[in-house]
């Protein structure tokens, strides 16, 4: 069965195909860069990188891009009331945003940036004009009017049928429920940031930049646009309004959503306290894998429910999906066993059933635990043969290409956060477990291997004294040992 995905536009799942061979033509909405990055917005990212790797392990190529929109209102007026151009004002926040997806393992887009795109911006904006589908108001701002464009409102499925001709709204943020003509180009305010153009000067609306960006990159017909179901109304509607009816041609073929997330049942906002960026949970001592696999672990069109318990659990499913892949490693007898290699297989098959449907997540994880059940429990019966272990690791590893979450890098993506937090006058909010998992990545891996060697062979010797040391020294750097039937393994905090 190929992938089937829900289709905003259609309000239906449909088989996914690329228009135009195997390339998938994909662009995401991306940050805004005014702030930290929140959980909310990882949760529309990770959802992202799942299709991206997905369609590229089902066997596509692909041409992804994600704007960043470094101008909008918010953004204009932060940077003027610090004193800064706005440049300076986002650059701090787009390198944080670029690390905190990489310790997300969120792959890295082709990006572009709006504030690059300012004239091809503003002469999509004259061509409009040209063409009577815009004007411009006496200030010398542009607005979009939606009256000419007949297919307004078919994506958020709502009737515009009552729509106020010539009713405006210049601000990026308003009320969802009103249809009206939409800022292309605002005209510049005292005191502001605003570019020349061959329209005059100003700043462009943020509607105009993903409709630029998306077609110069991918073309005037594209395969698929995703970004959080907040976006839907006026954005993406906007988005489609100016370009369909520029082109004449279909913008974006699929249109891709994530639902909202929540936080303990709340909307996630400041004044709720239940707001949370992703530097907050790592100050914590959350690792980057958990919060990644919590928000991986929902389907992205369902409701996730952001709470403190699940991110344990999630913590807990890391940590036994890392510790199977370690007892893999072990020594077993030669040879095979049917029932092995057929769990292997059904895993296999299970996790491209589930995600062939519109991406269920939480089916694919359910498919992995399966398998990591059955299989330790032959391990502890002594039932796995040497020749069942690749096959079982190549499932894992499947999985693994879309939840990224078993290579063990935490300690090393959480130890970027730490010094930001010591440099931007956050140190106080370091805990104690944050400061644990980063001491024990002061040891690599070798030399903890080296360091257990050591202790095994003093412990040989009967030299309780210095195997006892060198436990206590890698307990202190955080790194647990366990003895097991397989011998001595060890792990990180
Ligand atoms: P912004 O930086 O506000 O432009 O948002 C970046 C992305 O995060 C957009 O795709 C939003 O739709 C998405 N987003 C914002 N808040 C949430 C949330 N609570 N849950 C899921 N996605 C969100
Ligand atoms: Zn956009």
């Amino acid at each position: 069965m190929p992938l089937r995905l829900f289709n905003t536009l259609s309000g239906k799942i449909e088989e996914f195909r690329p228009l135009v061979d195997n390339e998938v033509r994909m662009y995401a909405c991306g940050p805004t860069v005014y702030d930290y990055g929140h959980i909310g917005n990882f949760r529309t990212f990770v959802a992202v990188d799942i299709l991206r790797r997905y369609l590229r392990q089902s066997g596509h190529k692909l041409h992804h891009v994600m704007n960043i929109t470094d101008v909008d209102d918010k953004i204009i007026r932060n940077a003027a009331q610090a004193g800064v151009n706005v440049h300076q004002y986002t650059a701090k926040y787009q390198k944080a945003f670029l690390e905190d997806a990489a310790a997300l393992h969120i792959e890295e887009p082709q990006i572009t940036r709006a504030t690059e795109h300012i004239a091809q911006m503003a002469e999509f904006i004259a061509r409009l004009v040209e063409k009577g589908l815009a004007y411009k108001t006496e200030d010398g701002s542009y607005y979009f009017r939606i009256a000419k464009f007949p297919g307004y409102g078919k994506l958020s499925k709502r009737d515009f049928a009552g729509m106020e001709n010539g009713a405006r709204v210049d601000v990026d943020e308003y009320e969802k429920d009103n249809a009206r003509d939409f800022a292309l180009w605002k005209a510049p305010k005292s005191g502001e940031a605003s570019w020349e153009s061959v329209i005059g000067p100003g700043r462009p609306g943020w509607h105009i930049e993903c409709s630029v960006m998306s077609m110069q990159e991918l073309g005037e017909s594209f395969d698929l646009h995703a970004g959080g179901e907040d976006l839907i109304f006026p954005h993406h509607e906007n988005e489609i309004a100016q370009s369909e009816s520029l082109t004449g041609k279909q913008f974006a073929h699929f249109w891709f959503h994530a639902r909202f997330l929540l936080v303990e049942g709340e909307k996630m906002s400041k004044s709720a306290g239940n707001f949370f960026t992703l530097r907050d949970l790592v100050l914590k001592g959350h690792k980057p894998s958990s919060i990644r696999y919590l928000l991986a672990s929902v389907p992205y069109r369902h409701q996730l429910n952001f709470t403190f318990e699940g991110l344990q659990q999630a913590a807990a499913s890391v940590e036994r999906l890392r510790n199977f892949r370690l007892r893999l490693s072990g020594n077993f007898p030669d040879g095979s066993s049917l029932a092995m290699t057929s769990l292997a297989e059904q895993t296999s098959k299970r996790l491209r059933e589930s995600l062939d449907d519109d991406l269920n997540t939480a089916q694919a994880q359910a498919a992995i635990f399966d398998m990591v059940r059955a299989a330790n429990a032959a391990i502890d019966e002594g039932e796995i043969k040497k020749d069942d272990v690749p096959p079982l690791l190549a499932a894992l590893d499947q999985f693994d290409e879309i939840f990224a979450v078993l290579n063990d890098d935490d300690a090393e993506k959480m130890q970027y956060i730490a010094e930001w937090a010591n440099s931007d006058g956050r140190e106080k909010d370091i805990s104690p477990a944050l400061r644990d998992i980063i001491s024990s990545a002061a040891l690599s891996d070798d030399q903890v291997n080296q360091r257990i060697e050591q202790m095994k062979a003093a412990r040989a010797a009967k030299k309780y004294a210095e195997s006892d040391a060198i436990r206590a020294e890698l307990t202190a750097a955080a790194i647990i040992i366990e003895q097991t039937k397989e011998g001595v393994r060890w792990r990180r905090k």
